[in-house]
């Protein structure tokens, strides 16, 4: 029943555990001893569920994609979490972690963030609940991603720069966990996708798990049946994917489809396909697969998209892919940028360029005229504007 699901151990297969420093034992042990009791406590979900109602706009639509469907031959859902407060699917997660930081008692909210997505969301949910936000971000980050910043800095956050290394995400994630070595007490660090160590993973992964939980009787009410033959899902850290999967995890007739960032091609150097390019090793306090040197050094990734350009996957993406439980393809940049014309001529959405890689593979899969595939649009365009213009031939 829960093969594909965390152990008590925090272990997915072979990935996940957490190997943290000895500072933080305290903290993470609190934390994997509270956390499934905490936001399964009544009060703890009929919280969580009136924030996703009212504030973040739940349930999103299941649309059926009429024009997108006859161009595929097929029947094509799109989950709508493009219309979530903020214009993706991250709040789902910090609305949940920000009510967990209260249970806990903690007066004060770290994050890292490498596109600004996350570090918004969080920034959002401080400012909903007044804690103090303190966002790490890499140099190079916050110079190439500025109307990121400087909504963190309307909502009340404080940006902080990392300058070490490559001065990009990796390097803002080793700075949030030095802060929170420092300040064990009274501070939480909001992880942003389903990575880091055990419980983050799982926790993140069932915050997230509403999009599926929704798709499921959405799919009941538009076609009879809660079962589609695909869900497809773009991964950088792996977040949407894991709520989209979350609820098919047992029916094993759903194909699940993930979507990396083959960036410049898979072999061209200039990449961020974990599964074709990764070996397993702990990045970020968890054992997972990671693009690395033979010395075990992370190799920068790269994306068109900031959201998929991780060099890692979260564990349990990389126990789908081991025992085959998902199937792993990637697109690259260039198909992203024509999947985002397609969905903007087709179906007047505009979608970010993260999602646009899980309908760039649609001609790849063999889908069928009677199958029922399930899309998760994990965010809107209009960060990916300037992008855009510049990339794409109108
Ligand atoms: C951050 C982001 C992603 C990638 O993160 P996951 O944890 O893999 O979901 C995908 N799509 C959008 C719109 C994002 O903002």
């Amino acid at each position: 029943m829960e093969k594909f699901k965390v152990d008590k151990h925090g272990y997915y297969g072979k990935f996940g555990g957490a190997y943290i420093p000895e500072m933080l034992h305290k903290n993470i042990e609190e934390l994997q001893n509270k956390y499934l009791d905490i936001i399964y406590a009544p009060a703890f979900q009929k919280e969580f569920h009136q924030l996703l109602k009212d504030y973040v706009g739940r349930p999103t639509p299941l649309y059926f994609a009429k024009r997108l469907s006859e161009k595929y031959a097929t029947n094509i859902f799109l989950k709508r979490e493009d219309l979530c407060h903020t214009g993706a699917h991250k709040v789902n997660n910090t609305i949940g972690q920000i009510l967990l930081a209260q249970k806990l008692g903690k007066k004060r909210i770290i994050a890292e963030t490498g596109a600004g997505q996350h570090g918004v969301a969080t920034a959002t949910v401080c400012a909903l609940m007044n804690l103090p936000c303190v966002v790490y971000m890499g140099e190079v980050d916050i110079a190439r991603q500025a109307p990121n910043v400087q909504r963190m800095k309307m909502l009340g956050a404080e940006v902080r720069p990392a300058t070490s290394g490559s001065k990009t995400l990796k390097d803002a994630t080793n700075e949030a966990m030095r802060d929170w070595i420092a300040h064990p007490e009274d501070t939480h660090y909001i992880i942003g996708s389903v990575v880091g160590p055990h419980p983050f993973p799982d926790m993140v992964a069932r915050f997230q798990s509403i999009i599926s939980e929704e798709i499921r009787w959405q799919l009941k009410e538009q076609t009879g049946s809660e079962l589609p033959n695909y869900v497809i899902a773009c991964v950088g850290g792996g977040s949407n994917a894991a709520g989209a999967f979350y609820h098919f995890l047992d029916d094993e007739t759903v194909q699940l489809i993930a979507v990396e960032a083959a960036g410049e091609g898979i072999h061209s150097g200039k990449s961020a396909a974990t599964t074709a390019l990764g070996k397993p090793g702990v990045l970020h306090s968890s054992k997972t697969l990671f693009m690395q040197t033979d010395d075990g050094q992370v190799v920068e990734p790269h994306s068109i998209s900031a959201g998929l350009d991780y060099p890692g996957i979260g564990p349990i993406h990389a126990h789908l892919f081991d025992v085959g439980r998902a199937k792993f393809l990637s697109a690259t940049d260039e198909q992203a940028l024509d999947a985002v014309l397609e969905l903007s001529r087709l179906e007047g959405i505009i979608p970010a360029l993260e999602s646009a890689h899980a309908f760039a593979i649609l001609s790849e899969i063999g889908v069928k005229k009677d199958d029922t595939v399930v899309i998760n649009l994990s965010g809107r365009g209009d960060k990916d504007l300037d992008t855009y213009l510049k990339r794409i031939a109108l």
